[in-house]
């Protein structure tokens, strides 16, 4: 072992290792394995929610949700610009187009404030969104009470790409309950990680349904090959299933730690002008990655200079995900911007995070 320190490894042991050998001795490895099964089970009691699906990526899980709120050519999908950039591939996937809406710079979600006039000017425009996006950063939940309202007055669903949010609550609710479907990863670097992975969660049994029905090829329920749909290879695997429940077991105890990380950053930085912590004081984060924003001229050194000194000292950090608008590959896309989530790029680092 190096002495490096990562931003957020994996976090595995003994209970993973007996899960995952249970799953290969039972010599199923089939997509209607029990491990699967008894996974979404256990990951929609967790949610407090009704229905779920495993698929291999939370990637999958997003493009599935998209399809099946309706998103495809001729329509648009309202994504935060402040994401990953999974958040927008997968609308393209569907043939829709995304739309950039900017971030609150407390938190770093979704700026509700800017969601009601881009959705007419969406409309005056002729466009008919097929859903809005929301991703809850670095594992604090977008503000749900004000946004709900606007897009259910709207006719709108809500897709909540909550990757980076399991375990995660706000007024009570769990992350990936507030939209019309939720979608969890488990890729190596989230909270809790079957290498590959992703679920998605709806109290819409026929919407999961489908979904299923598209991530196993659109496979119709007969003997032969009868297929009405194009569908997908998007199942998870039985054994990272197994996995998954070993990793759930410990997801309290995970966050756990990740929240007592998240508190002794706070309490550090406390004392250190011109900076704070992205989305502080939300009781309800997973604390997934505590970032730190840094206002240089008050701190006197930037976020990119500290980054520096950690690499240096053989410390992984990284910076805040270049804004969506300004990518290469969706510069011809529209975008409601402020400057909010370019001066998180900017400004923010994100620091080592992870329970192991
Ligand atoms: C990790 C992540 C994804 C993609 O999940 P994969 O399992 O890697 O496909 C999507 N959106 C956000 C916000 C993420 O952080």
């Amino acid at each position: 072992m190096s002495g490096t320190i990562f931003l957020s490894p994996p976090d595995l042991g003994p209970l993973e290792e007996s899960y995952v050998m249970r799953a290969v001795r039972s010599g199923r490895f089939d997509p209607d394995g029990p491990e699967i099964g008894a996974f979404e089970r256990e990951v929609a009691q967790r949610v407090g929610i009704g229905h779920a699906l495993g698929v291999s990526s939370g990637t999958a899980a997003l493009h599935l949700a998209l399809l099946a709120v309706g998103a495809g050519p001729d329509t648009v999908v309202v994504v935060p610009t402040l994401t990953f950039a999974a958040t927008a591939n997968a609308v393209m996937y569907t043939g829709a187009r995304p739309v950039f809406i900017d971030c609150e710079p407390g938190s770093g979600n979704l700026d509700v404030a800017l969601l009601p006039d881009l959705l007419r000017r969406l409309g005056t425009a002729g466009q008919r969104v097929a859903a809005v996006m929301t991703v809850d950063i670095n594992g604090s939940c977008a503000d749900y009470g004000r946004l709900l309202p606007i897009c259910a007055d709207a006719g709108i669903p809500v897709v909540e790409d909550s990757a980076q949010a399991l375990g995660s609550t706000r007024d009570g609710r769990s992350a990936g309950s507030f939209g019309r479907v939720g979608v969890f990863s488990f890729s190596h670097n989230k909270i809790m990680t079957t290498s590959c992975g992703g679920m998605l969660v709806s109290e819409d049994a026929a919407l999961i349904a489908r979904c299923r029905h598209l991530s196993s090829q659109a496979r119709e329920p007969v003997a032969h090959y009868e297929h009405r749909d194009v569908g997908y290879n998007y199942r998870l695997s039985n054994v990272l299933a197994g996995l998954g429940r070993a990793q759930l077991c410990r997801l309290t105890a995970m966050i756990d730690r990740r929240r007592a990380i998240r508190e002794r950053y706070t309490k550090l930085f406390a004392a250190v002008p011109g900076t704070r912590i992205l989305g502080d004081g939300d009781p309800g984060s997973n604390c997934w990655l505590t970032s730190l924003v840094v206002d240089s001229p008050v701190a006197g050194w930037s976020a990119d200079q500290l980054g520096g000194h950690l690499a240096a000292h053989d410390i992984e950090s990284r910076p805040m995900w270049k804004p969506m608008h300004r990518q290469p590959v969706y510069a011809d896309h529209p975008a409601a911007v402020t400057g909010a989530a370019d001066r998180l790029f900017a400004t923010s680092i994100s620091l080592p995070s992870g329970s192991s």
